[in-house]
């Protein structure tokens, strides 16, 4: 569904006009709708019906605790790459027992952690790692459950920054091992192997690799059983595309399709980790123009969104949708221009080279297809403050995420004992003591 439509001239997010929350919130903001996120959420359940698939959203796609509560309520698990997101996941509800750890660099204190909460599965992604985690879950007297996550070497055909199942990649097992690894992990106290796990890159828009790293992993199961390993879980990974106005992407329940086929007949249990195409374009980034530059050779529309706050298109020269909150009128005269933002870096673009209708100080545009790896990848680089997350659920909207003060962002930093004299009034030590009062140490 497209929650994202104009009524009266007017864009919306479902039954909210984007500008009545700029009013409320300020510029820039994120906006992510709540029945998108149902939706995308029930297009796998329904293409998973009858089956025993857990689908494990990624968090690190967008892990606004709203957003994972909403996804938690319909009975989603998670994926996540780090203590912090293992936290974030319980902290909005996902049980344990549906949680996926994932990741090359799991450490030991992340591996006690996960342990102590009780999750589900611990994807493995080397020997090392395999040895540590034996060692930690021996020591707490705990046995985890492991899959190992092999490296089918697949070229997913995505950007070079986010393919990861060829064998210049950094993740997974080499998946011609795989059988001696699953060797060495027989009869240890401390794990057990009781899935494989495959995730060859993220944002794909072409189904022909899934199908040929599917293949191999399905493959490998029956190897492995027929060497008395006892797998009974195929954990596919994600990397699903989303259309983000150009391309179009393959439809979930053709994904689903395929991936039933790979594991068919083999009575594993699947899981799916979904995390881009979850909430990709059930969000939009609402921002104001600043000032509109005509130069010699180009027009640039200056707004208050930056890379800072949106990075995709400076990192993977990705394209998003802009347009304008207002409808433009029908006889508007596109022309090129750059949308770029206020940052010190010529990188700072949200597009170059776009046509775009004439726009004019004040307005507001809205970045489409944002609500994956978007916040969650933003900075405060030029000391600008992150920016707020509002979610709309029909007439109603919710900030999730407020935008912080510069006290707060001030008061991140400390200063050390040898700057920090008694009396300077330049420089706060604390948010608390802002306002002329005096400052001693902290
Ligand atoms: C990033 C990641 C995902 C989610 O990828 P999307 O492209 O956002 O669907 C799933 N599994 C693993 C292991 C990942 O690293």
């Amino acid at each position: 569904m497209n929650p994202f439509v104009y009524r009266n001239d007017a864009l919306h997010a479902e039954d909210v006009p984007l500008a009545r929350i700029a009013e409320g919130v300020g510029t820039p903001f994120y906006c992510y709708s709540s029945a998108a996120l149902t939706g995308q959420y029930r297009a796998f359940a329904d293409a998973f019906r009858g089956t025993d698939a857990l689908i494990c959203y990624a968090l690190k796609a967008n892990s606004n605790q709203a957003v994972i509560r909403t996804f938690a309520q319909l009975g989603a698990g998670a994926d996540v790459v780090s203590e912090g997101e293992l936290r974030r996941a319980l902290a909005a509800g996902v049980p344990a027992g549906r949680i996926v750890f994932a990741g090359v660099g799991k450490t030991r204190a992340e591996m006690a952690v996960a342990l102590d909460s009780g999750i589900f599965q611990f994807n493995v992604e080397s020997e090392p790692e395999l040895d540590t985690l034996d060692e930690v879950a021996r020591s707490k007297g705990r046995r985890a459950q492991v899959a190992v996550r092999v490296n089918p070497d697949v070229d997913a055909g995505t950007h070079a920054k986010i393919t990861t199942g060829t064998k210049e990649n950094k993740f997974g097992i080499d998946i011609a091992r795989a059988p001696e690894v699953y060797e060495r992990m027989r009869n240890r106290a401390g794990i057990q192997a009781v899935g494989v796990a495959v995730h060859i890159g993220s944002q794909l828009t072409d189904l022909a690799p899934y199908r040929a790293a599917f293949a191999r992993v399905r493959d490998l199961v029956q190897r492995l059983r027929a060497d008395g390993h006892p797998i009974d879980r195929m954990d596919v990974g994600g990397g699903l595309g989303i259309a983000y106005g150009e391309d179009p992407a393959p439809a979930i329940s053709d994904y689903v399709a395929l991936v039933r086929r790979a594991a068919d007949g083999l009575g594993c249990r699947i899981i799916a980790e979904p995390g881009r195409v979850m909430v990709g374009n059930a969000g939009v980034l609402v921002t104001r123009v600043i000032y509109v530059k005509v130069g010699a050779a180009r027009r640039f529309v200056i707004c208050d969104a930056a890379m800072n706050d949106l990075i995709r298109p400076t990192l993977y020269e990705a394209y998003h949708d802009i347009v304008t909150v207002a409808a433009s009128a029908p006889d508007a005269v596109p022309s090129l221009a750059d949308v770029v933002g206020p940052i010190c870096e010529s990188g700072d673009f949200l597009a170059q080279g776009r046509s775009m209708p004439p726009v004019a100080a004040g307005d507001l545009l809205a970045i489409k297809s944002a609500g994956a790896y978007g916040a969650v990848m933003s900075s405060s680089y030029n000391s600008r403050l992150l920016i707020p997350e509002v979610m709309v659920a029909g007439g109603q909207f919710a900030v999730v995420r407020p935008r912080p003060s510069y006290e707060e962002l001030l008061g991140l930093d400390r200063l050390p004992p040898w700057l920090n004299e008694p009396g300077d009034r330049a420089i706060p030590s604390r948010p608390a003591m802002i306002g002329g009062r005096k400052m001693g140490a902290v």
